[in-house]
């Protein structure tokens, strides 16, 4: 006989395989629905940018990767298209490192490898009824819909490209951001402290996206390189190329009941934002934190689908996320501005935040998690 769940996930992600991880320490019954995704031939091209909140998060259910997978960044220059510059150092601030890099396929195996072991957990073949159902399953989730949340997403006119290269010289620990026009291009330093690769995020223009993918090899390092002023010396592709149409967007609502069901929505299933700082997944990890947070501490009468319980999450995680996407969205759009005077308005403006002191520092420390 099938065993009744206090918690159904759909959706196998870090998201959703983080969340099954905490929830299953306070020994409630999980069923984790994690189809596996098709078998691929290419390289997973995938490194993010996770703060201190998520690799504490990480390291409490013991899926935080070896240093060689998780580089520390030590170091951040954000430089702008008119002499504008921006520059952190965790020293500065007096922390161990700004952010980690980390490779996406070694972080994943960590976390199928956890679930494997954590006698909590059931992987099922199909999702079951539960107390509660939490949708983990991403952007373009098909529960979501069929529970009848409206997800209206506003397109940027940009698409990510995302890749892995090497480098000539090492990165040094340092992460690097260009925004030129309305091109971002990021470097994420990759491979430990002594690295000389990095993943390179480069949010480009909708029409200009199709011939970056199409350029051979010699001629997309030749472009990157160009528009990074060759600081790393020269470079060579070391993966496919991907690319992501770029949005944001937020479920209509986080919560609710639906065919005798009550649900929740989490990550990339309740909400998108522009990936220029690196924040997507560590919103995600911070609504893994906040509804593992309410169950854990709920009183002993309260079932895990109690509705106070429920909107306590949606509330606070709703406010954070409409923050950060909010910021994201205006800063895509002062960089994408066309024009003499909006180029020396921002890049007078990061003249002036690199010396703003106190405010840098806050900004930092919020884009740290701290
Ligand atoms: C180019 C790019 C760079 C980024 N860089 C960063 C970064 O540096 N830092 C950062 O924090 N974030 C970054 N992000 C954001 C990050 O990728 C997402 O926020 C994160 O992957 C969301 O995780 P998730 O588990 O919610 O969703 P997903 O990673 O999309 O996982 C959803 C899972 O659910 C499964 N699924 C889908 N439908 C169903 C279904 N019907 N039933 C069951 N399972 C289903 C999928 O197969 C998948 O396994 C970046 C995004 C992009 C596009």
């Amino acid at each position: 006989m099938t065993q009744h769940l206090d918690i159904c996930i759909r959706g196998g992600g870090i998201v959703g395989h983080a969340l099954a991880l905490l929830l299953a320490r306070d020994r409630l019954r999980i069923g984790l629905y994690a189809p596996a995704a098709p078998a691929s031939t290419e390289p997973d091209v995938r490194v993010y940018a996770l703060n201190a909140k998520s690799k504490a998060l990480l390291e409490s259910v013991r899926c935080w990767p070896d240093a060689a997978h998780a580089t520390e960044v030590t170091a951040m220059r954000v430089l702008g298209d008119e002499g504008g510059e921006v520059n952190f150092s965790a020293a500065s601030l007096a922390v161990p490192a700004l952010t980690w890099i980390v490779d996406v396929p070694a972080l994943e195996a960590q976390l199928r490898e956890a679930v494997r072991f954590q006698p909590h957990i059931e992987l099922i073949d199909a999702p079951r009824p539960a107390t509660l159902t939490v949708v983990c399953e991403g952007r373009a989730s098909t529960t979501r819909a069929e529970f009848g949340v409206d997800f209206t997403a506003t397109r940027y006119p940009q698409h990510a490209i995302a890749a892995r290269l090497t480098c000539e010289k090492p990165h040094g620990q340092v992460a690097r951001q260009w925004f030129k026009g309305d091109n971002i291009l990021a470097f994420l330093p990759v491979d430990g402290a002594q690295g000389q690769a990095i993943g390179i995020v480069w949010s480009a223009p909708d029409a200009r996206t199709p011939e970056l993918l199409a350029l051979n090899e010699e001629a997309f390092c030749d472009q990157v390189e160009a528009l990074s002023e060759g600081c790393l010396g020269k470079l060579q592709l070391a993966s496919p190329r991907k690319a992501w149409a770029l949005q944001s967007a937020q479920a209509s609502r986080w919560i609710g009941a639906s065919h005798g069901q009550s649900w929740a929505l989490a990550g990339d299933a309740a909400h998108n934002v522009h990936p220029l700082a690196g924040q997507g997944l560590n919103l995600g990890l911070g609504d893994v934190a906040e509804l593992a947070e309410v169950v854990h501490t709920r009183a002993y009468w309260r079932p895990v689908n109690d509705i106070k319980l429920l909107r306590r999450y949606e509330r606070a995680r709703r406010a954070e996320v409409t923050t950060t996407d909010a910021a994201m969205t205006a800063l895509q759009q002062l960089f994408s501005k066309e024009g003499n005077g909006w180029q020396k308005l921002r890049n007078l403006g990061m003249k002036g935040f690199e010396l703003s002191g106190m405010t840098k520092h806050w900004v930092a420390r919020q884009a740290m998690g701290l």
